[in-house]
């Protein structure tokens, strides 16, 4: 889970807010900006196969970011800020800081991703149960030479 607290240079992203930013939240890219993360990833990969010597072709990489997978952050002052409920959430690409919806937006951001719920543990057959051991002696203390003098 990403920080909500924003960079230190960055402004907010509010038209018009050059105030520093306060906090963030995320979005979903627009497709210039999904071209350019893209672009970048392909550039990285390429210049990986020419510093391996690889001939590409054997290079694992994973898929290529979508728009399901990465995010934009967008940038908020103390004055333009979403409702900490609302800056959870990923957002659609449209997604601005609107003085007029403060502190809701006018988009419909995504759900909160669920967690599933961690299962107990099967029993264990017998012989695999270890019992804690009873109170464990106090082990000697031993005499401080700082104490006596
Ligand atoms: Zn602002
Ligand atoms: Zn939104």
């Amino acid at each position: 889970m990403s920080t909500p607290f924003a960079a230190a240079s960055a402004t907010c992203s509010a038209p018009g807010c050059v105030s520093p930013a306060a906090a963030q939240w995320r979005r979903r890219p627009t497709a210039a900006e999904l071209d350019a993360v893209v672009a970048a990833e392909q550039a990285q990969r390429q210049r990986i196969i020419e510093l391996s010597g690889a001939d590409g072709g054997t290079t694992a990489f994973g898929p290529l970011p979508t728009a399901e997978t990465c995010t934009q952050a967008v940038y908020g002052c103390v004055q333009h800020l979403l409702g900490l409920d609302l800056a959870a959430r990923i957002h659609a690409s449209t997604c601005v800081p609107d003085p007029a919806r403060l502190p809701g937006c006018a988009c419909t951001p995504e759900p909160l991703p669920t967690t599933p719920v961690p299962q107990p543990p099967a029993p264990l057959p017998s012989g695999w149960v270890v019992t804690p051991p009873t109170a464990a002696p106090e082990p000697a203390q031993p005499a401080s030479p700082a104490a006596s003098p």
